[in-house]
């Protein structure tokens, strides 16, 4: 469908938790060359509690969905990634219709504020080798895509590509920002875990449009 409804919002926040948790290991290996070996758990933790939170019963718009999304992650990540996935959770429902479903465009409007949240509270440009390497082309793709014509389907789908294109991207860069960034030079060679994360959370997206 070209839209997402609570629904699927719900099922998308379900599947990110699902990926986290299966990929946990990797993500905190990925954290223990560059920075203190605890992104994958870290994770773990907010997703976990988005979860919970979820099925605790969340009623209401996308708008009080998404607030509560990213309430739960600030409080219950800690660390670098908290405040980042939170803003961007409360940044994304600050910026969506007080509604019960997010269009094509609404979505995309969205994310590209979710993102831009991270880089006001992150301040970190693509090429930083930062979770922003991932998410900025992601909604890129996600907007080209949409001004071409596609359905959300695929458009999705080009943003997830974009989104591990990203990630891998970040694989020779030296870290400019966050904890990596203290390594200099020997940063580079190893990708981002906070990238990976963010691939994760664009590819639970485009499967759950999928469907
Ligand atoms: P911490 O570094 O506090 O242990 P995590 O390990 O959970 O937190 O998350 C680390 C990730 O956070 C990094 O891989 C990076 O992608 C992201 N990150 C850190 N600082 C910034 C920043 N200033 N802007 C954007 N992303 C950042
Ligand atoms: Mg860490
Ligand atoms: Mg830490």
């Amino acid at each position: 469908s070209d839209s997402l409804t609570m629904d699927a919002i719900q099922q998308w926040l379900h599947r990110f938790a699902l990926e986290i948790t299966t990929q946990a290991d990797w993500l905190t290996e990925l954290d223990s060359a560059i920075g203190d070996a605890d992104h994958g758990t870290n994770m773990v933790r907010g997703t976990g509690a988005v979860v919970a939170k979820l099925n605790g019963g969340a009623t209401g718009t996308v708008q009080e969905l998404l607030k509560a999304v990213g309430m739960t992650l600030v409080s219950s990540v800690g660390g670098a990634s908290g405040s980042l996935y939170g803003t961007f959770f409360l940044e994304m429902g600050r910026n969506s219709p007080s509604g019960e479903q997010l269009n094509a465009s609404e979505l995309e409007k969205a994310l590209r504020a979710g993102v831009d949240g991270v880089v006001a509270r992150g301040h970190a440009a693509v090429g930083d080798k930062t979770m922003v390497d991932a998410l900025e082309p992601a909604v890129t793709a996600l907007y080209q895509s949409l001004a071409n014509g596609l359905r959300l389907h695929d458009s999705v789908a080009a943003a997830a590509a974009a989104a591990t294109t990203g990630r891998d991207s970040t694989e020779p860069l030296v870290a400019r920002k966050g904890r990596a960034s203290y390594l200099g030079e020997r940063s580079a060679g190893h990708i981002d875990p906070g990238a990976a994360s963010s691939a994760i959370l664009v590819a639970a997206l485009a499967a759950t449009v999928g469907e």
